[in-house]
């Protein structure tokens, strides 16, 4: 069994092993696969592996739903003529949108699924429910009560102590036939009735204290509009839309264990063809993360965010826009595993195999993000050179591009110092330094604005005979450089993003703290004068790439208010400056 990245306990820890991926290339197993593995040895179902994932219409998806994606239809495609079904559970008209099917299909497809002629709604099998729901009543194992809410929580005990019994638990068959049409027909409403089952109110298990099947609710539905004033609770539904579409194995998260009785309850009292097997597991947290959809939806409505595909937000949506690949999720997932025990991840590995695949795949680019002029002095005035850059040392099959070199070019700001400090390797009055594919410089003077010391040009001179970065004398320079030439350089907007949350458990919600308290103040910075390869004029959105020693930036759908290109970042590169500087400022 592949080893995950789970230890037993609180759910609080962090996981820091996660930060050393393991290199073992052993194949991918599980426990769920394992299971999974000895139903076909045993011919159970007749060997047939059929899986779905099912989410609720409620949100976008997250991070977190990508494990179950990835475990649902993972599973299914390494079966000869296993199936995986895309499953709407839209059993609640209330909080539910066409606008979030739409989404979901989008974001599962992006993850590169595919579920062909397998897309299902529960609430396409309303009526089939409701004849279910009947057939319990006829039965004995199910009955309409009149309490109200509050008097139902009450009834029902806490966990040291059993529950009562309603006083309508004993209607008769027929009245309750009666009642559960009426119900139907809209004679009754919301809250006056609801349909339960006739389990045990002693149960040690809360739920199944007479579980509740069907509720009135006078709202009209995004699919069934208002045929419907009764709808089943999801209990109820989902393990019947399990069992319709000839589901073998119902995988969900541990918080659902304890439905799992009454998910066999309900189809062992019903003469149903098809009982699957419902399996838990652990759900995916992440460090600086939250993923609740309830709080997602909180911060966009609240404007806290730019929406749901804000790319400082967890969503597939968000991290689509934010540069995300769908091989480095995937890797991701698979790396991670699937457990039985409650952690988070630290969020470092997921964006380990970010950097990972992006390594591979984004063509490195020049981008100054916060300018500096330097003047070339001995370099020709209206000269212009081509000078050849690779696009990918990782990858030659990537090839090679021209950039222009002139007289005049941009450097990073804080790619200078004056004085510099120690172990500080770029560039200071005096000091030389290498032009990524291009001459080693000098800097010989120094311009400043008189009035506020501020530096806002360099004087450098250039040796000609250092053409591509190395020289003959074999004289070496510590510090590369990325540079872009000022009359050639494209002007664009940097959107540099941090973590959402300062806390690495931000619902660690200390009393009366909300959630958003933890919300990083810095986690947008804009950056509006930024100056790229002229060759990034074709750039479209969605297009990736790397801005050397910067990080990975993607294209943004939207330009700038000045009409300018947007590159969101990605994921930075790892700093070994910035651990420095920060080391000596600690000491
Ligand atoms: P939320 O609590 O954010 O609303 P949910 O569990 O209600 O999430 P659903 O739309 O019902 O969201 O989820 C669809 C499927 O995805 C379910 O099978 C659920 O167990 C699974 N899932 C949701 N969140 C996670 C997670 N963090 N890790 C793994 N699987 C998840
Ligand atoms: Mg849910």
């Amino acid at each position: 069994m592949k080893a995950s990245n789970t230890e037993p306990e609180t759910g609080k820890n962090i996981d820091k092993s996660s930060d050393k991926p393991s290199t073992d290339t052993a194949p991918f197993t599980d426990f769920i696969r394992s299971i999974i593995a000895e139903d076909v040895k045993n011919n159970k179902n007749n060997g047939r592996v059929a899986t779905r994932f099912p989410p609720e219409p409620n949100g976008y998806l997250h991070i977190g739903h990508s494990k179950s994606i990835c475990l649902n239809f993972g599973i299914a495609s390494e079966y000869e003529g296993g199936t995986c079904n895309l499953r709407f559970d839209d059993t609640n008209p209330c909080k539910e949108e066409a606008e979030y099917v739409e989404s979901i299909q989008a974001d599962v497809r992006w993850l590169g699924f595919e579920w062909g002629d397998r897309l299902f709604y529960a609430s396409d099998y309303f009526e089939k429910l409701f004849e279910y729901a009947v057939q319990l009543i006829k039965d004995g194992n199910a009955y309409v009560d009149s309490l109200t809410a509050d008097e139902i929580r009450q009834y029902r005990g806490t966990l040291t102590e059993p529950g009562r019994e309603s006083p309508y638990r004993n209607r008769s068959v027929k009245e309750n036939l009666t009642l559960f049409e009426r119900m139907r027909a809209g004679e009754f409403e919301n809250g006056t009735h609801v349909l339960r089952a006739k389990i045990d109110m002693a149960s040690p298990n809360l739920n199944m204290r007479d579980p509740t099947l069907y509720r009135i609710r006078k709202v009209a539905h995004h699919r069934t509009g208002s045929r419907w004033c009764v709808y089943p609770m999801y209990d109820f539904a989902h393990c019947l839309s399990d069992s319709i579409e000839g589901i073998t194995h119902s995988i969900c998260t541990l918080e659902f264990e304890n439905n799992r009785p009454l998910y066999d309850w309900i189809l062992d009292h019903l003469n149903v063809e098809n009982h699957p097997q419902q399996i838990e597991f652990a759900r995916l947290n992440l460090s600086y993360t939250i993923m609740s959809k309830r709080k997602l939806l909180e911060l966009v409505e609240e404007g806290y965010v730019n929406g749901w595909d804000d790319p400082r937000m967890p969503t597939l949506s968000g991290l689509r826009r934010r540069g995300y690949t769908p091989e480095a999720i995937k890797n991701f997932c698979e790396h991670i595993g699937v457990a039985k025990t409650n952690s988070v991840v630290d969020i470092a590995l997921l964006e380990h195999y970010l950097r990972e695949d992006l390594n591979k795949h984004a063509p490195r680019v020049m981008a100054v993000l916060r300018p500096l002029r330097v003047v070339i002095d001995n370099y020709p005035e209206n000269k212009v050179e081509e000078l050849e850059a690779v696009n990918n040392p990782e990858d030659h099959r990537m090839g090679t591009r021209k950039i222009p070199f002139s007289r005049v070019l941009y450097i990073e700001q804080e790619d200078f110092r004056e004085p510099p400090p120690k172990k500080y390797f770029r560039l200071a009055p005096g000091r030389e330094v290498r032009l990524k594919h291009a001459y080693y410089i000098k800097c010989v003077d120094v311009v400043k604005d008189k009035k506020t010391g501020e530096v806002v040009e360099l004087h450098c001179t250039y040796d000609p005979e250092t053409k591509g970065g190395w020289s003959a004398d074999g004289r070496k320079v510590k510090g590369t450089l990325h540079w872009v030439s000022v009359p050639h350089a494209l002007k664009a907007e940097v959107r540099l993003y941090e973590h959402l949350f300062l806390k690495a458990i931000p619902e660690d919600e200390t009393e009366g703290v909300d959630f958003k308290k933890n919300l990083n103040p810095d986690s947008l910075v804009t950056l509006t004068s930024c100056m790229v390869e002229p060759g990034l004029v074709k750039a479209r959105p969605g297009d990736r790439y790397q801005f050397l020693r910067h990080g990975y930036f993607c294209v943004d759908h939207d330009r700038s208010s000045n009409g300018e290109p947007v590159f969101n970042r990605t994921v930075s590169l790892r700093d070994t400056w910035a651990k420095i500087e920060k080391a000596q400022k600690n000491q």
